[in-house]
């Protein structure tokens, strides 16, 4: 493009610093500006907040020609395209948005060379008549962006990046840069597969975030403990994640009653009150905004300084994409999450009366598993989601734990739960099988509810004998058997618990249970830094 002479070497940082006023690249970002700027394919894998977009805008600039980027998010490519002509950068977008007038201009500039960057939604782009566009511009580069849309088994599948290989196709020449923060091995695999990325070279940014602290609370008490967390961070700006619309409206409400500046998020809102939402979110200090998963992707907001999760992502990917929108700008911010068996139960319980196929099925149960594993987990929670995306945490030596989690501020006490197992246990195989936790925990503590007495279930051997614990206590107990696989729970029926084959040993006294214990002046904590 026409902003500096190409083939200089100091040409890529002094765009970035003219253009974009950044004094530095940040990590990969002059590799892959170099790679990428001199032609070749590359695919990039750095966390949210890590800067992608300098990858293909810095190299837009210093090739000849239009950078094409594709972005499956219609809602922020008016914000990219907004900053961008801020910065004095020629960029455009062309989306179902635009009135019929303004995409001819657009298509014009296009093909008079007068544009640096263009943003298309990939339906578009693969109309013949935009790949026939494209055909008499000068092309730069091709950028897809969310590029893990391309994956069948991601949580943001889009078909239309399927037929993405189309570019590749048809301008063999144009070097292509694919572009996501959603980085486990698999996945990874399945871009380069997907998008006939196989000989891209590949840059994989550590996907440590070290200022962000992670906690896991025990739910007990959901709306409280998410009230005194917000509290605690009065006046920052933060998203709370739910999993229903319903759940969002009823917690904006709630934390705007108690005097929080809260707003709701999510797809089934009117469309003006939601775009109004996210601006004031955006550009106002101190909002929380309460939001289904369709909040945030590609959201750049640096001072989030918190996501709080009060239902169960679904996968360890997607809580890393969520809870890595707190913190872009390298100040201390926190990922805290509230989490409880029922959570657990009503995920399964989706996943099995989905449409999805049993192969599918099966995938999201592990996807789901691997994140109760880490709720679950005593060890360092950086290491468990590191571990995750194929990385080794290293950060302060091999494998040494991180210093900013809840697990490394205050280890976990474990304590031998092989009696309560065991009755625990027992208890689920007398009374059939088919009852939740509660009604569990009920009969453990011989309670005298109506529940109880209707199904005789204080004639049972097991009622009473687990008075010695709290209900607390079994709470914590039930779930981690959960989490531990030695129970089960049918999510095909009501969500009742049931014994599983490892069950049988720890009944029969050839296994020790070792469990967390539940602290509960940790969960009633606000966060570890504000105790
Ligand atoms: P991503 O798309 O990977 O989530 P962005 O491209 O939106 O990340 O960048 C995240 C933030 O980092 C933005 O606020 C951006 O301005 C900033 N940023 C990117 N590169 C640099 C850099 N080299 N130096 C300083 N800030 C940067
Ligand atoms: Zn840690």
């Amino acid at each position: 493009s026409s902003l500096s002479p190409a083939g200089t070497a100091g040409d890529a940082l002094g765009v970035l610093q003219r253009v974009f006023g950044h004094p530095a690249f940040r990590g990969e970002q002059a590799a892959i500006v170099d790679h990428v700027a001199a032609g070749h394919d590359a695919l990039v894998l750095m966390p949210t907040g890590g800067g992608k977009s300098m990858c293909y805008q810095v190299p837009a600039l210093l090739r000849d020609g239009v950078a094409i980027v594709v972005s499956p998010l219609i809602a922020l490519m008016q914000d990219q395209v907004d900053a961008l002509l801020q910065s004095g950068v020629r960029a455009a977008y062309l989306n179902s948005t635009l009135d019929g007038e303004t995409a001819q201009r657009v298509e014009r500039e296009l093909l008079a060379g007068e544009l640096d960057l263009l943003y298309v939604a990939p339906e578009r782009l693969l109309t013949p008549r935009f790949l026939s566009l494209l055909d008499r511009a000068p092309l730069a580069l091709f950028a897809i962006d969310e590029a893990h849309c391309v994956s069948q088994w991601g949580h943001d599948f889009r078909r239309e990046y399927r037929e993405l290989t189309i570019l590749h196709e048809r301008w063999p020449e144009v070097p292509r840069i694919a572009l996501t923060a959603t980085a486990d091995p698999p996945t990874q695999r399945e871009i380069a597969e997907r998008l006939q990325l196989e000989d891209a070279r590949r840059f994989v940014s550590s996907f440590d975030r070290p200022n962000i602290r992670y906690t896991v609370v025990q739910k007990d008490n959901a709306k409280r403990q998410l009230l005194d967390f917000v509290q605690a961070h009065r006046g920052a700006a933060g998203i709370v994640y739910c999993l229903s619309r319903r759940k969002v409206e009823e917690t904006a409400e709630y934390l705007a009653g108690q005097g929080i500046d809260a707003i709701p998020y999510h797809a089934g809102m009117d469309a003006n009150l939601r775009a109004a939402n996210q601006r004031r979110f955006l550009r106002s200090d101190g909002v929380v905004v309460v939001a289904t998963i369709a909040f945030g992707m590609g959201i750049d907001k640096p001072d989030v300084r918190f996501v709080a999760h009060v239902d169960l992502p679904k996968s360890i990917e997607g809580y890393y994409q969520e809870t890595g929108r707190a913190g872009r700008d390298g100040e201390p911010a926190d990922a805290w999450m509230c989490f409880g068996l029922g959570d657990l139960v009503l995920l399964r319980q989706m996943i099995e009366q989905s449409e999805s196929g049993d192969e599918r099925k099966r995938l999201e149960h592990r996807k789901l598993d691997a994140l109760v594993g880490y709720c679950e987990t005593m060890r360092c929670r950086r290491q468990v989601l590191l571990a995750n995306f194929g990385e080794d945490y290293a950060g302060k030596g091999q494998g040494q734990p991180c210093g900013n989690c809840d697990n490394c501020l205050d280890p976990p006490a474990a304590w031998d739960a092989t009696v309560a197992a065991q009755k625990a246990l027992s208890c689920v195989y007398r009374s059939g099988q088919r009852f939740g936790a509660a009604h569990i925990i009920d009969i453990l503590r011989g309670s005298d509810s109506e529940r109880i007495r209707q199904f005789g279930h204080n004639q049972l051997s097991t009622y009473g004998v687990g008075t010695d614990l709290d209900a607390r206590i079994w709470k914590s107990v039930l779930r981690q058997l959960v989490a531990h696989g030695l129970l089960d729970v049918d999510a095909e029926g009501y969500g009742g618990l049931r014994l599983t084959e490892a069950s049988r040993a720890v009944l029969k006294g050839e296994s020790q249970v070792m469990l967390r214990k539940p602290s509960a002046a940790r969960d009633r904590t606000r966060t570890a830094r504000s105790s």
